[in-house]
């Protein structure tokens, strides 16, 4: 069994059985039948119509699986709801792609892959879960799910209403369970036809190993960001790009892929950013995720949490640490958003992902510098440029070496 604990109060409020691999060997094997049987034949308008129709069960079960996110990893409940609300647009999305695959082209057929796998991260339970099982079930194949171990529920709940929608059995099946029990038993299965992975950088690399052990699929790897913001002289002085700064760095308390964790501004610049990013915070209110007024609730684990601490500490002896907002005394897992001014370009505030509500703030001489130190990071997931003349934007976007900006 695995335990449930409630980020906003450090409280243990359930637990769940994991996954063995013989729960994994029989969610493989009910989605190979699957495959095989009703899902395999089906056609592509029926099985957009049964897309469509698990659209319509979770848009009403929208409620639910925000309480779901609250408790199971802090997510403020406002956001949660919004958020959420997305999933079935996605679905109608994607639905509307299938009868394209069905087209010829050349004589090329498009056919789908079979029983794909899919493990997912904790920080938006429901969009990790969807934005991957969508396309694959759109595309006809079959999937087994593992989910985080610290958001089971709501992937359980996706599933639920996938069946009560009338998905076939062993179309979407899921495996709760810790990653180094059950998503290493499922990466390793022969019985896999592709892998589909978001999380960790270091994870994605055992799970491309363990995906070669018995046999060879494709993989597809979603890992981890140390994105930059970079502020152009221009707009050094114009306050109404702060609260943009702000969300960029900050929301889901620092805890997203692309969060542009990385600030740098021009030289005389720290001013203008710690005065204007001090200003936007006050309208991200910290506090319990079940107040719909919070807008960045605690971290999601006591792990994060301390994972952050170590980070903040670091910033109290290479960097100028700069609070913005108070953190909350209550028991859970808080860290209010502080800014490390000053933070080394080779140390760990800047080459590594935090993961929290830490933004290393950084000065340059020159553009020629900026796009140097925007571009040294192991990682390459986004950027975002703050400059007034768009043509100057595009040039230097296409100076960076990252994957969108
Ligand atoms: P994680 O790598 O710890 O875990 C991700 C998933 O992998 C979980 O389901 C976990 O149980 C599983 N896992 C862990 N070890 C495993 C193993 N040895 N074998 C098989 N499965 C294993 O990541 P996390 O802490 O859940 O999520 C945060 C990370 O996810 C961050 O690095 C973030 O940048 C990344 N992320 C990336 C994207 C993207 O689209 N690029 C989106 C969201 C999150």
């Amino acid at each position: 069994q695995i335990a449930s604990v409630n980020p906003a109060t450090g409280e243990v409020w359930g637990s769940f059985d994991e996954s063995g691999e013989q729960a994994v060997e029989t969610a493989v094997a009910s989605a190979r039948s699957a495959f095989r049987g009703e899902w395999g034949r089906i056609s592509g308008d029926d099985r957009a119509a049964l897309l469509l129709a698990w659209a319509a069960r979770i848009a009403e079960a929208v409620e639910q699986l925000a309480w779901l996110e609250t408790l199971e990893v802090g997510r403020p409940i406002a956001d949660a709801r919004a958020l959420i609300a997305q999933g079935p647009l996605l679905i109608g999305y994607y639905a509307s792609l299938i009868p394209a695959l069905d087209e010829r082209s050349e004589g090329a057929v498009r056919r789908p892959r079979g029983v794909v796998a899919a493990i997912t991260p904790w920080n938006f339970p429901t969009a990790n879960v969807l934005i991957r099982a969508i396309p694959i079930l759109a595309a006809g194949n079959t999937l087994v799910l593992k989910p985080s171990e610290l958001s089971p529920r709501s992937a359980v709940l996706l599933a639920q209403l996938a069946s009560e929608a009338g998905l076939p059995p062993g179309v979407l099946n899921v495996v709760p369970g810790s990653g180094h029990v059950t998503g290493a038993a499922l990466a390793a299965h022969p019985g896999i036809d592709m892998l589909a992975f978001t999380g960790s950088t270091r994870t994605g690399q055992a799970i491309i190993q363990a995906s070669a052990s018995r046999s060879i699929k494709p993989v597809t790897m979603e890992c981890g960001g140390k994105s930059p913001q970079l502020v152009l002289p221009d707009m050094i002085d114009q306050p109404e790009i702060w609260p943009g700064v702000f969300h960029a760095a900050f929301w889901n308390t620092g805890q997203w892929c692309a969060a542009r964790t990385r600030l740098l501004v021009p030289k005389g610049g720290l001013d203008a950013a710690v005065e204007g990013l001090r200003a936007a915070a006050a309208d991200w209110p910290v506090g319990d995720p079940r107040d719909p007024a919070t807008r960045l609730g605690p971290l999601a684990s006591g792990r994060q949490y301390e994972t952050v601490q170590g980070y903040r500490e670091i910033a109290r002896q290479t960097a100028q640490v700069v609070p913005l907002s108070a953190t909350p005394g209550a028991d859970g897992f808080y860290a209010a958003p502080e800014l490390a001014l000053g933070a080394p370009q080779d140390g760990a505030l800047v080459q590594q992902e935090i993961f929290g509500p830490l933004l290393a703030v950084q000065e340059y001489g020159d553009l020629d510098e900026a796009v140097r130190l925007a571009d040294d990071s192991p990682y390459g997931l986004g950027a975002t440029i703050w400059g007034a003349d768009r043509d100057a934007t595009d040039r230097i976007a296409a100076r960076l070496s990252t994957g969108s900006v």
